[in-house]
């Protein structure tokens, strides 16, 4: 289910992250004993949002989906493999998305929840996307991936990967941003996978070769 929220629900939501992005502040947003429990396993990492990162605002209201998603969905950008690994670059490139997506595919905003560049940096990816996932509680309808974009959450990772490995510091703020995306929605590590589980495409490339890895990283980060 989809329901449409007002901009000025979404915009709240930017302005109180605003205070809190990029400090680490807001630890422990989770609700429910689950969440409670789980949330002092996982700190939340630094992921700088829309309005860090220069984004447009969206051309039309991102929808919220009034429940918890059920699995975390990989990506690659299949942009070249950039060797500027800097906070520059990865704000760069969540711009680079954003406009990809708005003016080429005519969608209102990126596509993805979250992007992972190849200097190991996340920020967020489509508006209001991490006021939901530091709440636990719903999330952002995306557009990342036919038929699961009501309950999957997309992150973009940088680069391409179909004959290479991406860098390190990419694959370490993966298994962050998944561990801690799995605690706040309670997702299982088992619930990861790549686009090319649903869709006809190589994304992610090699990266869908280390799904195994992937959740067993994340289910020992995840204390299970
Ligand atoms: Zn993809």
């Amino acid at each position: 289910m989809s329901l449409p929220v007002p901009r000025r629900t979404v915009l709240r939501g930017a302005v109180l992250l605003g205070a809190a992005a990029g400090v680490g502040a807001l630890t422990q947003i989770g609700s429910g004993p689950g969440a409670r429990a789980a949330a002092t396993r996982v700190d939340q990492p630094t992921i700088a949002n829309c309005a860090t990162w220069g984004a447009r605002p969206p051309s039309s209201p991102v929808s919220v989906v009034a429940s918890r998603p059920n699995k975390i969905i990989v990506h690659h950008t299949a942009f070249p493999n950039t060797t500027d690994y800097s906070l520059a670059q990865a704000y760069r490139n969540s711009r680079d998305i954003q406009n990809l997506h708005m003016d080429s595919n005519g969608w209102l905003d990126s596509g993805q929840h979250f992007t992972n560049s190849r200097g190991g940096y996340l920020t967020e990816g489509r508006h209001g996307s991490l006021y939901a996932l530091l709440h636990g509680q719903t999330m952002v309808q995306g557009a990342h991936c036919v038929g699961q974009n009501s309950q999957a959450i997309g992150i973009e990772n940088d680069g391409i990967y179909v004959n290479v490995q991406p860098p390190q510091a990419l694959w370490n703020s993966l298994v962050t941003f998944c561990a801690f995306t799995c605690q706040q929605y309670g997702i299982a590590p088992t619930e990861i996978y790549g686009h090319k589980d649903f869709n006809d495409t190589q994304c992610p490339g090699l990266l869908h070769d280390r799904l195994p890895e992937l959740r067993r990283t994340v289910a020992a980060r995840l204390g299970g």
